[in-house]
């Protein structure tokens, strides 16, 4: 830095999943646990609704311990409605590619299925319904949505300012991580273009606070080596950009029975704090520096990206 300063380095981790679609409380208190002695605060992204009428806000023992989480220094933001069926829109082509190759084929059934529900007016109704568990579960509105699987249309953001919310993280700057979960260990996939890895308008008024990528789901121990060699290298790049790493990851992986997932992690964060001192941080805190202006956010303009919204092309 030419004012001999360091820049400061925001690392936030993310965990998606818990509440409707992994209701188990224990795996949701071994995750907060980790990160807590990980000295990472993480953001939890709860699903409202789920299987067998389970509902955020009539769980009581589940949220004594989300809020022994928040207590920790963790805290819980929305992940979608119900984590169901193209619930904001079709999902993004490489999460479609999990399911096999051939994303176009897998966008038309999507279409044939959802497709008439992907509608603005639908999605407030959805969203207002989720809010409102939420409100009632913790006493408190979410600030950032991030949808299941990252369902989406672009009429999803002008139904998020609808309902007067500000932040979305739903995009993926690296979806690389996503071929590695494939076995794709040879792909060019690389950075998307459209998805700087830092705070920006996504819309004249919705923010977005994209995701790097996901490094440590369905892990052998073949695969750490791999995985964290992808996730160090993202590390590097990210802080070289002056960016934000938005680490995501899911409850049911860190939260397994193996410890794969949590040794791609840890190794990642011992990096993290030793050798770039990160800044560890929550989404509530990261919202923070950026209202409090420390954190400058990226002015909207036109971005074509290919880690989010999925047309065909
Ligand atoms: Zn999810």
């Amino acid at each position: 830095m030419t004012d001999g300063s360091e820049a400061k380095r925001r690392f936030v981790v993310t965990v998606d999943d818990p509440g409707g679609l992994i209701q188990e409380i224990s795996t949701l208190q071994l995750v907060a646990d980790f990160f807590g002695e990980e000295g990472a605060p993480a953001s939890f992204f709860v699903i409202p609704r789920g299987e067998g009428g389970w509902q955020l806000d009539r769980q009581e023992e589940w949220l004594a311990a989300a809020q022994k989480a928040e207590q920790q220094g963790h805290d819980c933001q929305l992940h979608g409605l119900d984590h169901w069926r193209y619930e904001f829109g079709p999902y993004p082509a490489f999460i479609f590619a999990m399911g096999g190759e051939d994303t176009g084929e897998r966008l038309r059934l999507a279409r044939e299925e959802s497709g008439h529900l992907w509608r603005r007016d639908l999605y407030v109704e959805k969203l207002e319904t989720a809010i409102g568990i939420f409100e009632n579960a913790f006493g408190r509105r979410p600030q950032v949505l991030r949808t299941g699987a990252l369902s989406q249309t672009p009429e999803l953001y002008d139904a998020v300012a609808d309902v007067g919310m500000r932040y979305v993280s739903n995009m993926i700057v690296n979806p690389r991580g996503w071929e590695y979960i494939g076995d794709r260990y040879e792909t060019d996939v690389d950075w998307d273009a459209g998805v700087p890895p830092r705070p920006y308008y996504l819309t004249e008024d919705v923010i977005n606070l994209p995701m790097i990528s996901e490094y440590a789901w369905k892990m052998t121990p073949e695969k750490i080596e791999p995985h964290l060699d992808l996730a160090l290298d993202d590390l590097r790049r990210v802080y070289e950009a002056d960016g934000v790493f938005v680490l995501v990851c899911h409850v049911q992986e860190v939260g397994a029975d193996h410890p794969y997932s949590r040794e791609v992690l840890h190794r990642l964060l011992e990096v993290a704090r030793e050798q770039y001192e990160v800044t560890f941080m929550n989404m509530r805190e990261l919202i923070a520096e950026i209202e409090s202006g420390e954190l400058p956010v990226l002015e909207y303009e036109p971005r074509i990206t290919e880690g989010g919204y999925y047309d065909g092309d």
